[in-house]
């Protein structure tokens, strides 16, 4: 056993757990329990590889980006999560967890959304399966996010306001928790990222581990060698650059570079640097690293980028922070906008401006010329095409 994977007890090292109100117990309970025979089992594995082959376009391909490399004198090879049927890795995680709700005899799908990325890849593969699918979202993310609400409507889900508090994610989490507490028998509930009570960062960093293990053997096929020099990704609560490091966790040699979003600046107020700015705390139902008040309210966080705009990590990351086995960084609004136009100019690819602030990194790196560097394009940029056009004017 790895020891930056989770133990048996659901932690990695002081991190994760499953902190949660006793009214939960049998439903996280039941999925503690089940979780790994089921998605171990090899019919479960065939039909999860035969739908990221056959709906999903995978094995997305690993892209030896020439230009790029010779703009930053290093061998930059883009793992192409944006090529993804719904645009971005999180349909991996989505797949997953439809299929091990079937086998766990659920009927009804929930899920929590912000910008709404992960509530459309929810309803897609409720969609898929023919699953009553209810998504919990803001009220004022439903304003904000009207394409992606439309999208969600599409597909046959039901999309809820959480009109209390904030009226954003952190309200639509404690609404989707109440509807789970309520009806623990026929439900599944779908969490978006590597963070939640355990088993759900695992069970996520698993489902999203395909991109490592692909990489491997494209990188092997392309160079020979199946293990690259830097491995990057942008964080969020982490479940694209959890999948990115996965297979290359226990191999020390390999650097790995997670990059969060510091908004304005690290301090600015407006920021989501939560290595950086974060305490260890608890959130969303395990022990991580969050940023806090000295009373422990959360804070806001803020990113130009509504899927790094998360006031913690998953706690995997916290724990390869703390560790030091990984390595956190940060990249501001403006850094991450002009990596977005460089890759674009440069290689023809719009990426998502989350992904953009894995590029954004590499502007501050000194490379000797022959590194491997694989960096994770967790996906396209078509959604934040406004965004672009007013930061840009175009
Ligand atoms: C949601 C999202 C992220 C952030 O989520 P992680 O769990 O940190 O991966 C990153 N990139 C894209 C394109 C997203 O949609």
């Amino acid at each position: 056993m790895s020891k930056y994977q989770v133990n048996s007890k659901g932690y990695y090292g002081p991190f994760g757990g499953a902190y949660i109100p006793e009214m939960l117990y049998p439903n996280v309970e039941e999925l503690q329990n089940q979780y790994l025979e089921i998605i171990e089992d090899p019919t479960f594995k065939k039909e999860f590889e035969s739908l990221l082959r056959d709906y999903v376009g995978r094995p997305s391909p690993l892209y030896p980006a020439q230009r790029l490399s010779e703009k930053y004198n290093a061998k930059i090879f883009l793992k192409r999560e944006d090529l993804n049927h719904t645009g971005a890795h999180k349909i991996n995680n989505t797949i997953g967890q439809i299929l091990l709700a079937e086998k766990l005899g659920k009927k009804r799908i929930i899920a929590e959304t912000g910008a709404g990325q992960h509530g459309v890849a929810t309803a897609t593969v409720c969609a898929l399966k023919g699953l009553e699918c209810v998504v919990y979202m803001g009220e004022i993310d439903i304003e904000r996010q009207a394409p992606n609400v439309a999208r969600m409507k599409m597909m046959g889900a039901k999309v809820v306001a959480a009109t209390s508090g904030s009226k954003t994610l952190k309200d639509a989490t404690n609404e989707a928790l109440r509807d789970w507490i309520n009806n623990p028998v026929d439900t599944h509930y779908i969490i978006g990222s590597v963070v939640g009570p355990h088993p759900y960062p695992d069970m996520v960093a698993r489902f999203q581990s395909i991109i490592s293990e692909e990489t491997k053997k494209q990188l092997l096929e392309k160079t020979g060698k199946q293990n690259p020099d830097i491995v990057m990704a942008c964080v969020g609560g982490g479940s694209n650059a959890a999948g990115m490091f996965y297979h290359f966790l226990n191999e020390e040699d390999i650097q790995l570079i997670a990059v969060e979003a510091s908004g304005h600046g690290v301090d600015s107020g407006e920021s989501a640097a939560t290595t950086v700015l974060g305490h260890e705390g608890v959130l969303h139902g395990s022990r991580s690293i969050l940023m806090q008040t000295e009373d422990g309210q959360v804070i806001e966080p803020y990113s130009i980028s509504a899927g790094l705009d998360y006031p913690g990590i998953g706690p995997q990351h916290a724990w390869l922070f703390k560790s030091g086995r990984g390595t956190y960084v940060s990249a501001t609004d403006d850094e991450a906008m002009q990596a977005g136009l460089l890759l674009t100019k440069l290689e023809g690819i719009i990426p998502a401006i989350e992904s953009s602030h894995a590029l954004a990194h590499l502007e501050k790196m000194k490379f000797k010329g022959n590194e491997t560097v694989v960096i994770c394009l967790s996906g396209r940029g078509d959604k934040d095409l406004d965004i672009y056009m007013k930061y840009f004017g175009f």
